[in-house]
């Protein structure tokens, strides 16, 4: 008797974005692993789902393993969600995913959204080639370190940022790829107030500086 991991986007903003397998195997499944207990509570009442969940979080995956692994032993089935989008991807779920499929037991992706993809799709901008960066490091030199990596190599560039280091973190992108490179700010997608703001490095830093960013936030860089 073997469990099953599976490893489920959830929505990114708006809750019809969820697929019928996702639905289905978080019904289904023995168990959810969830970053947030609270948060996910709130999609599976929305889905009117009762699966017990278990948390899951940044801080004690690690801690987390040998449970799981016994859990999945005992044959259960496992489905792995983050707050929003795909686990694992800037996200919690990397540990678990790892030490599952190390000791030999099923790990299946039940695919949907995820916020850099999103933006990639819609923005307009080349996606023949795509890197993702997540997050830049917090310290400026490795910031520019990782750009000055990715930035050169041609096509588009994903950054992950946050409201507060939109507009440093843009400014960054200006130092290594120069303020003509064409860009774009996706915000909120699938919310309320989407946007896709596209425009130079140089016109995005004037916008974003002038006012006070919110959000959740996609940074797209093209190449040049
Ligand atoms: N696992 C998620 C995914 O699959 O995209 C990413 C989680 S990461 C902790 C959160 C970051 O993803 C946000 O700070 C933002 O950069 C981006 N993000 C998440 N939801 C978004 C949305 N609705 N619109 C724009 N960016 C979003």
């Amino acid at each position: 008797m073997s469990g099953t991991l599976y490893v489920v986007a959830t929505p990114i903003g708006n809750l019809e974005d969820i697929t019928l397998r996702a639905v289905r195997i978080l019904r289904d499944a023995d168990r959810i692993l969830a970053e947030d207990t609270r948060h996910t509570g709130r999609l599976l009442k929305h889905l009117a789902i009762e699966t017990r969940m278990t948390s899951v979080h940044g801080h004690n995956e690690k801690g987390r393993v040998d449970r799981v692994l016994d859990w999945l032993s005992e044959g259960q089935t496992l489905a792995l969600v983050s707050d929003a989008g795909t686990p694992a991807i800037s996200d919690p779920g990397q540990v678990i995913v790892a030490a599952a499929r190390e000791a030999g037991y099923k790990v299946a992706p039940v695919p949907g959204a995820c916020a850099f993809v999103a933006a990639a799709s819609a923005a307009g901008l080349p996606t023949d080639r795509l890197h993702f960066v997540g997050f830049l490091p917090g310290r400026p030199g490795r910031r520019k370190k990782v750009l000055n990596a990715v930035l050169p190599a041609g096509g588009t560039t994903a950054v992950y940022v946050s409201p507060h280091r939109v507009v440093k973190d843009i400014a960054v992108a200006i130092e290594v790829a120069g303020a003509d490179r064409p860009a774009c700010l996706c915000r909120e997608l699938t919310k309320m107030y989407e946007e896709f703001d596209r425009g130079t490095l140089g016109e995005l830093h004037a916008r974003w500086s002038a006012k006070t960013p919110k959000g959740e936030m996609v940074l797209l860089i093209a190449g040049d």
